[in-house]
């Protein structure tokens, strides 16, 4: 049933048939562990952040949210919002997506322009619409709309980064590298981040958001796996969550949080159902441009999960890696399982 449809029923039916009021307190009969917050490598702030919020006994979205929004108002962190890595035209363009265990619902913007924290609008998406995906001009004209203000998101050091990528693609083009450039692409090329972050409150229901610049140097307008629920980012409130980084292509294929989140309902740990799903994602790169000479894949991903009773874990591909968590006592970096070495 739509949502305005089940407005009118509600109508039609009196007072009786109301929207149930979301009330973080009804838990479920499943047991719940301590509250969590668990991140990627660049998300310590997030997580200590997200702790502080949620042992404020506030909801975990507004944890989360709060959480990365450090990072992505950070100008050095080069793979999420102001200062992120552009796209081939040197212009920024953001993902974000959200989902809020207990009432199963989910936000996101891609290829946003101009907005600092798309991860706010991926919310606003979710709370004050009745879509899930706004992408672009479409995205950029909703936050306007909530007052959002535009600004330019690509710092000095990060059009440096594009020019001298730029300037180094072709020996037979007009565009001659600087003779010197003391910052070269390559460090970036291919291996952006992306934060997601994921929390467990204190009333047991979980939520989470990721965000990103997405791949530097990208063709104008691709999305990558997260702004994409199921991929970047998966939560189901009586199991626990996923969130991810790393090539977002590969990602999308395979549908992986969606995927860790059900091997975790079929009673795998966090790190083991993360492991499973690299292995799936391996199985799964056929084709040759995914593969290097010795046959191994060529790209890398990782991800992060959570399970309702407070159990954490991650892993990538090529590790190990590092991952952030917060247990309410400690906020520290611990290392991915992985399947290769690198
Ligand atoms: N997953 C992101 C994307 O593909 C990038 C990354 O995490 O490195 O857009």
């Amino acid at each position: 049933m739509k949502r305005r449809d089940f407005f009118k029923k509600s109508a039609i039916l009196g007072s009786a048939a109301v929207l149930p009021a979301f009330n973080p307190s009804n838990l479920s009969a499943i047991s719940v562990g301590d509250p969590i917050a668990i991140s990627s490598a660049n998300g310590l702030r997030a997580t200590q952040k997200a702790m502080e919020i949620i042992q404020q006994k506030k909801d975990a979205l507004d944890g989360v949210i709060a959480g990365v929004n450090i990072i992505e108002n950070d100008p050095n962190d080069h793979s999420v919002g102001y200062g992120g890595l552009p796209n081939e035209l040197g212009i920024v363009e953001l993902d974000s997506c959200c989902m809020h265990g207990p009432t199963h619902n989910a936000g996101a913007v891609a290829s946003i322009r101009n907005i600092k924290n798309p991860s706010k609008v991926a919310r606003l998406v979710m709370e004050r619409t009745d879509h899930v995906l706004i992408v672009g001009d479409g995205a950029l004209h909703f936050a306007k709309t909530h007052g959002f203000k535009e600004e330019e998101l690509l710092t000095d050091k990060a059009r440096k980064i594009w020019l001298n990528w730029k300037e180094s693609l072709s020996k037979n083009d007009d565009w001659f590298p600087e003779e010197q450039a003391k910052e070269t692409y390559e460090q970036y090329f291919n291996i952006t981040g992306t934060i997601t972050c994921l929390g467990l409150d204190t009333y047991g229901n979980i939520s989470g958001v990721t965000t990103t610049s997405g791949l530097a140097f990208k063709i104008p307008g691709r999305v990558g796996d997260s702004p994409i629920i199921g991929a970047g980012l998966y939560i189901d409130n009586e199991v626990g969550a996923c969130g991810s980084t790393g090539r977002g292509e590969e990602n999308l294929k395979n549908l992986s949080c969606f995927l860790t989140v059900e091997f975790m309902r079929d009673g795998l740990s966090p790190e083991d159902a993360c492991l499973k799903t690299c292995k799936r994602i391996v199985q799964h790169a056929k084709i040759p441009s995914l593969k290097k000479d010795n046959g191994k894949p060529n790209f890398n991903l990782t991800f992060y999960a959570i399970n309702k009773q407070g159990e954490y874990g991650a892993a990538s591909i090529y590790g190990p890696r590092k991952f952030a968590l917060n247990d309410g006592k400690t906020n520290v970096l611990y290392e991915t399982a992985f399947i290769y070495k690198k």
